[in-house]
């Protein structure tokens, strides 16, 4: 049976580049789901589909075909075969991602094929609901949190080295909106699962969270052996 390890936490958080270098250590497969999310919302928005018109999203879901390649280790994302990696990582995709994904025929389109993904591979599986909804049954789960304003800092530095404009105290007023909104929708918020553990990064430079959170892997995988 595969591993699978969910690590659930808040916009920010450091997740994706956290996860993303400690399954390269384990030689596990890293699965930003995040990037499924924004992909969604990319095309009902381009689209003109709001998320509210429910008939419209199903039937443009239905002739959507998204999947997910691993080339050289890295993740990419096709939605109907063009590869929407770069397109989705701008902070408007991040606000839409944050509402489309409370729409439950989007959470539903999306639920089977990151079971099929997890299935298939040992993965570290980063998102919203890994632990509590996606993969219940998780050799691991994580819960990766960092104070708001750290991880504000954090998204501006990223967006700076991308060479997109950015401004401080937008991105922690966004940060704040869509925590709100993605604990607060009635279909998998975000929320800790009750047997996930709790890891918090404020203050630590991204090496030390790295160690931290690959020595919270090591010892609760070699403990389950
Ligand atoms: O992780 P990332 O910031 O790329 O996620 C974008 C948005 O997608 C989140 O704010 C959240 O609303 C949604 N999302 C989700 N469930 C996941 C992953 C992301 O609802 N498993």
């Amino acid at each position: 049976m595969s591993i699978s390890i969910a690590i659930d936490g808040p916009a920010g958080a450091g997740k994706s580049t956290i996860s993303r270098k400690v399954s390269a250590a384990l030689g596990y497969i890293y699965v930003d789901t995040g990037a499924l999310y924004r992909s969604i919302a990319l095309t009902l928005n381009q689209q003109k589909i709001a998320p509210e018109e429910t008939p419209k999203i199903e039937s443009a879901l239905h002739n959507t075909d998204i999947r997910l390649e691993f080339i050289d280790g890295e993740q990419h994302v096709f939605l109907n075969d063009r590869d929407v990696s770069g397109e989705i990582r701008t902070a408007e995709v991040s606000m839409l991602a944050s509402k489309y994904s409370a729409r439950p025929e989007v959470r539903a389109y999306l639920l089977s094929l990151q079971r099929k993904i997890a299935a298939e591979h040992n993965v570290i599986m980063d998102g919203r609901d890994i632990g509590t909804v996606v993969l219940p049954n998780a050799t691991l789960k994580i819960f990766l949190t960092a104070d708001a304003e750290d991880r504000a800092q954090r998204r501006y530095e990223e967006m700076l080295q991308r060479g997109q404009s950015a401004d401080y105290e937008t991105v922690l007023a966004d940060i704040k909106k869509r925590d709100y909104d993605d604990s607060h929708r009635a279909i998998a918020p975000l929320k800790p699962a009750e047997d996930a553990i709790l890891v918090n990064t404020t203050g630590n430079t991204l090496e030390q969270s790295v160690k931290q959170l690959s020595d919270v892997i090591l010892q609760n995988l070699n403990k389950g052996e």
